[in-house]
């Protein structure tokens, strides 16, 4: 029997999406083989990565400014990718800090060269409970580009509106905020996004950029397996990819297009975080959300109890019941729920079914 699965990522995938890995597994189509035994450059697995491109590119219809990437190394590696290719070494770019993610990033940035903080909500604790404000924003109108965590997965807070950073290139990690609703694509010039929360297993990165801003990446210094050009001229084939995490992404990004498309996904979403920020809310005196209202993140939703001994009580109970990965990450605790594409309505009102009589056993 299958958990109710709130993992933050790797997380939960879409049932039909495995039952068609299962049923293609050994044997992909007539082919005598499974897709992972095949070339990656032989028919079979070209068709299966041409099709996650094209679905990919019809469901968030990206414009044909832009192309589509799928790397390897984890978004991790675009924290190094992105200053290597982007960052020039006597220039400078914008990061926005809103938790660890950006964190991360903007240390990566800083071994390549000079970027600069462009807005921080961390607060006198070290944590981070909202994103930052336009208002709040200095930017440099001659940065390189400016560089937001769209959605942060620790702490659960998410941009709601992309920031207007003029002419400057607007980059984004979107690892846990991709794929969840529609959005316009072209306002961005890159994003990447880990497909181990809403799009696939782990082992593929999701990357969209302007072709023009791929043409101008460096190449003085930096390796070519770590250049965008060089994946783009070979169609994220310069290497052998991850064939069977692309194949997977596939299977899920057809499921995706099958039950109406990003705009009845958005919808299954958004009542997802109504029912447990209306719950949360509703038992303000037992639960408590630390993210600010207007920041709230619709995929990770975090909150805590009124004792860490209650909180790992609640992790304990809600296993029996075969909901799992609600511990929030190590260095923030509480109770994380994350509410990815493969999460469905009825998973999140038994979740607050539990949330409810929780608080009334144990207030
Ligand atoms: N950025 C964000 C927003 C993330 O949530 C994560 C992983 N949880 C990462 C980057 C790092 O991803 P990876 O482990 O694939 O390198």
């Amino acid at each position: 029997m299958r958990a109710i699965n709130f993992n933050a990522g790797p997380a939960g995938l879409p049932l039909p999406a495995l039952e068609r890995a299962r049923d293609e597994l050994v044997e992909f189509g007539s082919s005598g083989m499974s897709i992972m035994e095949h070339s990656h450059r032989g028919k079979e697995y070209e068709g299966v990565h041409g099709e996650a491109v094209a679905l990919l590119t019809e469901l968030l219809g990206i414009p044909a400014t832009h192309q589509v990437l799928f790397l390897q190394g984890g978004a991790s590696l675009q924290f190094a990718m992105v200053p290597m290719n982007f960052l020039p070494k006597d220039g400078s770019a914008d990061y926005t800090l809103n938790g660890t993610w950006s964190e991360k990033a903007f240390e990566e940035a800083k071994i390549v060269g000079s970027p600069r903080v462009a807005a921080t909500t961390q607060d006198p604790d070290k944590r981070y409970t909202r994103t930052p404000k336009q208002s709040e924003l200095q930017l440099d109108p001659k940065a390189a580009y400016v560089h937001i965590t769209s959605n942060e997965t620790i702490y659960g807070s998410q941009w709601h509106q992309f920031p207007d950073v003029g002419q400057v290139p607007l980059f984004a990690d979107m690892s846990s905020d991709f794929l969840w609703r529609p959005f316009d694509v072209s306002r961005f010039a890159l994003i990447y996004a880990g497909a181990q929360k809403n799009v696939g297993p782990s082992g593929v990165v999701v990357v969209i950029a302007r072709k023009d801003l791929i043409a101008q990446g460096r190449k003085d210094g930096v390796p070519k397996i770590l250049r965008y050009s060089t994946h783009a001229e070979n169609n994220s084939l310069y290497n052998t990819p991850p064939t069977f995490g692309i194949y997977l992404m596939r299977n899920v990004l057809a499921w995706v297009k099958e039950i109406g498309g990003l705009k009845e996904i958005e919808a299954r979403n958004r009542k997802k975080a109504d029912l447990l920020y209306g719950a949360l809310d509703r038992m303000n005196s037992y639960y408590r959300a630390p993210v600010e209202k207007e920041s709230r993140s619709v995929m990770n939703v975090v909150f805590r109890l009124p004792s860490e001994a209650l909180e790992d009580r609640f992790v304990q109970e809600a296993k029996k019941q075969r909901m799992v990965g609600l511990k929030g990450h190590r260095s923030a605790g509480g109770i994380r729920v994350s509410a990815y594409n493969a999460v469905s309505v009825e998973d999140i009102q038994a979740l607050v079914g539990f949330m409810e009589s929780f608080a009334k056993a144990n207030g």
